[in-house]
């Protein structure tokens, strides 16, 4: 049966914002699905790797086209599984998967490989009896899920967002990525229209919180 208080959420913002974080809070307060692109691609950044495709190799099509892409739901979250085989978080967020996923993401045929994909997953999320759905990533009010319930753009200052990242003992150039993926032609990162801007240098998780909180309360 259809849920009509269903809540689809974008949350957008640039690498170490705090979209996951909040994502996953959210996610668990009030019992939506949680679902981050950004582990879609470095899953297929890692997959094309390890296959030995590198991003201007043009065997890369034909590897994309043999792709299946399936979910595992574990909890709130849900995981993008290729061709059935499991891949560690770890494994994910590795320094060589950081410099290499932006440049997989800018291409338009790895994006049209998660683009229906990542809109199923509203169906699926509400399928699974879930009371909504929080996509996280840089595209998802603008383009995935133009029509979300409540869009919102976490941003903080690139010097807090490194220092995030180190505590969390990622070696990653934040700043390189984000350069690549808002100067990138395809879905690069800005703030949605109509979407509410939150800084999470300024802000604690629990402002955060309390923030989009009042905002669902409103919907
Ligand atoms: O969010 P995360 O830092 O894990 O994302 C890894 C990379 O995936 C980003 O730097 C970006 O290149 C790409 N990405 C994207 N569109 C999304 C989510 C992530 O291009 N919706």
């Amino acid at each position: 049966m259809k849920n009509n208080n269903f809540i689809v959420m974008a949350i957008d913002g640039g690498a170490g914002s705090g979209k996951s974080t909040t994502s996953r809070l959210i996610s668990e307060k009030f019992n939506y699905m949680h679902v981050d692109t950004g582990s879609h691609y470095r899953l297929i950044t890692y997959s094309l790797l390890s296959d030995g495709i590198l991003p201007n190799d043009e065997e890369l099509h034909l590897n994309l086209n043999k792709f299946k892409l399936n979910s595992v739901i574990t909890g709130k979250f849900c995981k993008l599984i290729i061709d059935g085989v499991e891949v560690s978080d770890d494994q994910l967020r590795c320094e060589n998967i950081n410099l290499n996923v932006s440049s997989f993401a800018s291409i338009p045929s790895v994006r049209s490989l998660v683009f229906d994909y990542q809109r199923s997953l509203v169906t699926l999320a509400e399928d699974n009896s879930f009371s909504g759905i929080v996509m996280e990533g840089r595209d998802i009010g603008s383009v995935i899920l133009p029509d979300a319930n409540l869009k919102l753009f976490l941003h903080a200052n690139a010097d807090i967002r490194s220092v995030r990242r180190k505590s969390d003992g990622q070696e990653d150039s934040i700043k390189l990525r984000d350069k690549l993926d808002s100067t990138r032609k395809i879905a690069p990162l800005k703030a949605p229209v109509s979407s509410i801007p939150i800084d999470t240098g300024v802000h604690s998780v629990d402002e955060v919180l309390k923030i989009i909180t009042n905002q669902i309360d409103k919907l």
